[in-house]
Protein backbone atom coordinates (compact mmCIF):
# COMPACT_ATOMS: atom_id res chain seq x y z
CA UNK A 1 0.00 0.00 0.00
CA UNK A 2 1.27 3.52 -1.05
CA UNK A 3 0.78 5.89 1.63
CA UNK A 4 0.03 9.39 0.32
CA UNK A 5 3.28 11.25 2.02
CA UNK A 6 4.24 14.52 1.39
CA UNK A 7 7.89 15.20 1.58
CA UNK A 8 9.00 18.47 2.76
CA UNK A 9 12.60 19.47 2.04
CA UNK A 10 14.79 22.70 1.93
CA UNK A 11 17.51 25.04 3.46
CA UNK A 12 17.71 26.62 6.73
CA UNK A 13 14.45 28.80 7.76
CA UNK A 14 12.82 28.13 4.52
CA UNK A 15 9.46 27.90 6.42
CA UNK A 16 9.56 24.19 6.20
CA UNK A 17 8.55 23.24 9.63
CA UNK A 18 5.69 25.62 9.64
CA UNK A 19 4.23 25.06 6.32
CA UNK A 20 4.47 21.03 6.87
CA UNK A 21 2.81 21.48 10.41
CA UNK A 22 -0.34 23.85 8.55
CA UNK A 23 -0.55 21.03 5.68
CA UNK A 24 -0.69 18.46 7.97
CA UNK A 25 -2.92 19.96 10.00
CA UNK A 26 -5.21 20.52 6.59
CA UNK A 27 -4.89 17.38 5.58
CA UNK A 28 -4.32 15.19 9.09
CA UNK A 29 -1.92 13.44 8.30
CA UNK A 30 1.36 13.47 11.26
CA UNK A 31 3.98 15.94 11.03
CA UNK A 32 7.37 14.49 11.59
CA UNK A 33 10.61 17.32 11.44
CA UNK A 34 13.45 15.10 10.90
CA UNK A 35 15.40 18.06 11.61
CA UNK A 36 14.48 17.28 15.01
CA UNK A 37 15.47 13.89 15.28
CA UNK A 38 19.20 15.39 14.44
CA UNK A 39 19.09 18.04 17.31
CA UNK A 40 17.92 15.96 19.98
CA UNK A 41 21.01 13.50 19.17
CA UNK A 42 23.18 16.62 19.05
CA UNK A 43 22.14 17.52 22.57
CA UNK A 44 22.93 14.29 23.77
CA UNK A 45 26.32 14.45 22.02
CA UNK A 46 26.40 17.15 24.13
CA UNK A 47 25.58 16.24 27.29
CA UNK A 48 27.50 12.81 27.19
CA UNK A 49 30.88 14.64 26.00
CA UNK A 50 30.64 12.33 22.54
CA UNK A 51 32.92 13.94 20.24
CA UNK A 52 31.39 15.41 17.11
CA UNK A 53 33.14 13.88 14.56
CA UNK A 54 33.47 10.21 16.10
CA UNK A 55 30.52 8.77 13.71
CA UNK A 56 30.26 5.27 15.23
CA UNK A 57 29.66 6.80 19.30
CA UNK A 58 27.41 9.44 17.72
CA UNK A 59 25.16 6.35 16.10
CA UNK A 60 24.76 4.70 19.09
CA UNK A 61 22.94 7.51 21.24
CA UNK A 62 19.72 6.95 19.66
CA UNK A 63 19.99 3.51 21.37
CA UNK A 64 21.72 4.32 24.44
CA UNK A 65 19.15 6.81 25.17
CA UNK A 66 15.13 7.23 24.99
CA UNK A 67 14.32 9.44 22.65
CA UNK A 68 10.62 10.12 21.50
CA UNK A 69 8.74 12.34 19.21
CA UNK A 70 5.13 12.87 20.30
CA UNK A 71 2.52 15.61 18.54
CA UNK A 72 1.46 18.45 20.42
CA UNK A 73 -1.46 21.15 20.08
CA UNK A 74 0.95 23.86 20.30
CA UNK A 75 2.89 26.12 17.92
CA UNK A 76 5.82 23.99 17.06
CA UNK A 77 3.27 20.98 16.70
CA UNK A 78 5.33 18.31 18.99
CA UNK A 79 7.59 17.61 21.86
CA UNK A 80 10.87 15.94 21.76
CA UNK A 81 11.60 14.04 25.22
CA UNK A 82 14.79 12.28 26.02
CA UNK A 83 15.07 9.58 28.40
CA UNK A 84 11.39 11.03 29.64
CA UNK A 85 12.50 14.62 29.66
CA UNK A 86 10.90 17.17 27.39
CA UNK A 87 13.68 18.76 26.01
CA UNK A 88 11.77 20.32 22.96
CA UNK A 89 13.05 24.06 23.73
CA UNK A 90 16.52 22.70 24.15
CA UNK A 91 16.86 21.98 20.95
CA UNK A 92 16.63 25.04 19.15
CA UNK A 93 19.22 26.71 21.93
CA UNK A 94 22.81 27.92 20.02
CA UNK A 95 24.67 25.17 21.46
CA UNK A 96 22.74 22.62 19.50
CA UNK A 97 22.01 24.81 16.32
CA UNK A 98 26.20 25.05 16.48
CA UNK A 99 26.64 21.18 16.36
CA UNK A 100 23.92 19.38 14.20
CA UNK A 101 24.75 20.14 11.21
CA UNK A 102 28.33 18.37 12.03
CA UNK A 103 26.73 14.97 13.60
CA UNK A 104 23.96 15.22 10.46
CA UNK A 105 26.85 15.20 8.49
CA UNK A 106 28.09 11.47 9.67
CA UNK A 107 27.23 8.42 7.58
CA UNK A 108 26.66 6.55 10.51
CA UNK A 109 24.32 8.61 12.48
CA UNK A 110 22.16 9.30 9.03
CA UNK A 111 21.62 5.36 8.96
CA UNK A 112 20.22 5.12 11.96
CA UNK A 113 17.61 8.03 12.20
CA UNK A 114 17.05 7.36 8.32
CA UNK A 115 15.50 3.62 9.60
CA UNK A 116 13.30 6.04 12.52
CA UNK A 117 12.26 7.82 9.75
CA UNK A 118 11.22 5.38 7.43
CA UNK A 119 9.74 3.05 10.03
CA UNK A 120 7.21 6.34 11.50
CA UNK A 121 6.18 5.88 7.57
CA UNK A 122 5.68 2.39 7.21
CA UNK A 123 2.91 3.02 9.78
CA UNK A 124 1.80 6.66 9.27
CA UNK A 125 0.74 8.52 6.73
CA UNK A 126 3.02 11.51 7.19
CA UNK A 127 4.22 14.89 6.42
CA UNK A 128 7.83 14.65 6.87
CA UNK A 129 10.03 17.83 7.09
CA UNK A 130 14.29 17.64 5.81
CA UNK A 131 16.95 18.04 4.34
CA UNK A 132 16.69 14.66 2.06
CA UNK A 133 13.35 13.20 2.90
CA UNK A 134 12.23 12.92 -1.51
CA UNK A 135 15.86 12.53 -2.34
CA UNK A 136 16.61 9.37 0.18
CA UNK A 137 13.75 8.70 3.13
CA UNK A 138 10.69 8.32 1.25
CA UNK A 139 12.45 8.59 -2.40
CA UNK A 140 8.48 6.95 -3.22
CA UNK A 141 6.76 9.54 -1.26
CA UNK A 142 3.93 10.36 -4.01
CA UNK A 143 4.10 14.61 -3.04
CA UNK A 144 7.49 15.98 -2.61
CA UNK A 145 8.12 19.46 -1.96
CA UNK A 146 11.48 21.75 -2.11
CA UNK A 147 10.79 24.89 -0.31
CA UNK A 148 13.32 27.44 -0.42
CA UNK A 149 13.83 31.66 -0.19
CA UNK A 150 16.36 33.98 -0.46
CA UNK A 151 19.04 34.29 2.35
CA UNK A 152 17.68 37.35 3.32
CA UNK A 153 14.34 36.65 3.43
CA UNK A 154 15.73 33.45 5.70
CA UNK A 155 17.64 35.27 7.98
CA UNK A 156 14.62 37.94 7.75
CA UNK A 157 12.67 35.67 9.11
CA UNK A 158 14.79 33.39 11.52
CA UNK A 159 15.47 36.77 12.94
CA UNK A 160 12.01 38.04 13.85
CA UNK A 161 11.30 34.26 15.32
CA UNK A 162 14.40 34.46 17.33
CA UNK A 163 13.88 37.96 18.64
CA UNK A 164 10.63 37.01 19.72
CA UNK A 165 11.95 34.34 21.38
CA UNK A 166 14.04 36.62 23.98
CA UNK A 167 17.34 36.16 21.47
CA UNK A 168 19.95 39.01 21.43
CA UNK A 169 21.52 37.76 18.39
CA UNK A 170 22.60 40.38 15.69
CA UNK A 171 21.82 39.76 12.18
CA UNK A 172 25.33 39.70 10.73
CA UNK A 173 26.24 36.32 13.10
CA UNK A 174 22.73 34.98 12.21
CA UNK A 175 23.38 35.33 8.31
CA UNK A 176 26.95 33.72 8.86
CA UNK A 177 25.17 30.84 10.91
CA UNK A 178 22.53 30.50 8.29
CA UNK A 179 25.22 30.54 5.68
CA UNK A 180 27.60 27.72 7.24
CA UNK A 181 24.76 25.76 8.12
CA UNK A 182 23.64 25.76 4.08
CA UNK A 183 27.24 24.98 3.50
CA UNK A 184 27.62 21.65 5.24
CA UNK A 185 24.09 20.42 4.39
CA UNK A 186 24.63 21.06 0.47
CA UNK A 187 28.44 19.77 0.48
CA UNK A 188 28.25 16.97 2.67
CA UNK A 189 29.19 13.57 0.71
CA UNK A 190 26.20 11.52 2.54
CA UNK A 191 23.00 12.50 1.04
CA UNK A 192 23.54 16.69 0.81
CA UNK A 193 20.63 18.72 0.62
CA UNK A 194 19.48 18.69 -3.40
CA UNK A 195 15.85 19.33 -4.80
CA UNK A 196 14.14 15.61 -5.50
CA UNK A 197 13.60 14.51 -8.49
CA UNK A 198 10.33 15.34 -9.55
CA UNK A 199 9.76 17.78 -6.29
CA UNK A 200 7.28 21.25 -6.74
CA UNK A 201 9.82 23.75 -6.44
CA UNK A 202 8.56 26.70 -4.31
CA UNK A 203 10.60 29.67 -3.97
CA UNK A 204 8.40 31.78 -0.64
CA UNK A 205 10.71 34.87 -0.86
CA UNK A 206 7.52 36.92 -1.61
CA UNK A 207 4.85 34.10 -0.11
CA UNK A 208 3.35 34.08 2.94
CA UNK A 209 3.04 30.31 4.83
CA UNK A 210 -0.55 30.20 4.05
CA UNK A 211 -0.20 30.87 0.31
CA UNK A 212 2.37 28.19 0.17
CA UNK A 213 -0.01 25.84 2.23
CA UNK A 214 -2.69 26.90 -0.52
CA UNK A 215 -0.15 25.93 -3.01
CA UNK A 216 0.82 22.43 -1.82
CA UNK A 217 -2.80 21.47 -0.60
CA UNK A 218 -4.03 22.42 -4.30
CA UNK A 219 -1.28 20.55 -6.39
CA UNK A 220 -1.92 17.33 -3.99
CA UNK A 221 -5.84 17.64 -4.22
CA UNK A 222 -5.40 17.93 -8.14
CA UNK A 223 -3.18 14.95 -8.27
CA UNK A 224 -5.14 12.77 -6.64
CA UNK A 225 -8.06 13.81 -8.05
CA UNK A 226 -6.64 13.05 -11.61
CA UNK A 227 -5.47 10.16 -10.33
CA UNK A 228 -9.13 8.63 -8.99
O1 LIG B 1 15.54 21.66 10.10
P1 LIG B 1 16.52 22.02 11.17
O2 LIG B 1 17.25 23.32 10.90
O3 LIG B 1 15.97 21.97 12.55
O4 LIG B 1 17.61 20.85 11.10
C1 LIG B 1 18.77 20.91 11.89
C2 LIG B 1 19.94 20.32 11.12
O5 LIG B 1 19.75 18.92 10.99
C3 LIG B 1 20.13 20.85 9.70
O6 LIG B 1 20.96 22.00 9.65
C4 LIG B 1 20.79 19.66 9.01
O7 LIG B 1 22.18 19.71 9.20
C5 LIG B 1 20.26 18.46 9.76
N1 LIG B 1 19.21 17.73 9.06
C6 LIG B 1 19.59 16.82 8.11
N2 LIG B 1 18.66 16.03 7.50
C7 LIG B 1 17.36 16.15 7.81
C8 LIG B 1 16.93 17.10 8.76
C9 LIG B 1 17.89 17.89 9.36
O8 LIG B 1 20.78 16.70 7.81
N3 LIG B 1 16.48 15.34 7.22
Amino acid sequence: MTLPHIAIDGPVASGKSTVALMVARRLNLLYIDTGAMYRVVALAALRDGVDLDDGEALAELPQRHQIDLKPAADARGYAVCLDGVDVTAQLFRGAVTAAVSTIAAQPQVRRVLVERQREIARHHAVVMAGRDIGTVVLPNAPFKVFLTASVAERVRRRLEEMRAAGSTIDAQTLREEVERRDHTDTTRAESPLVPAQGALVLDSSALSAEEVVDRIVSWVASSTAAGA
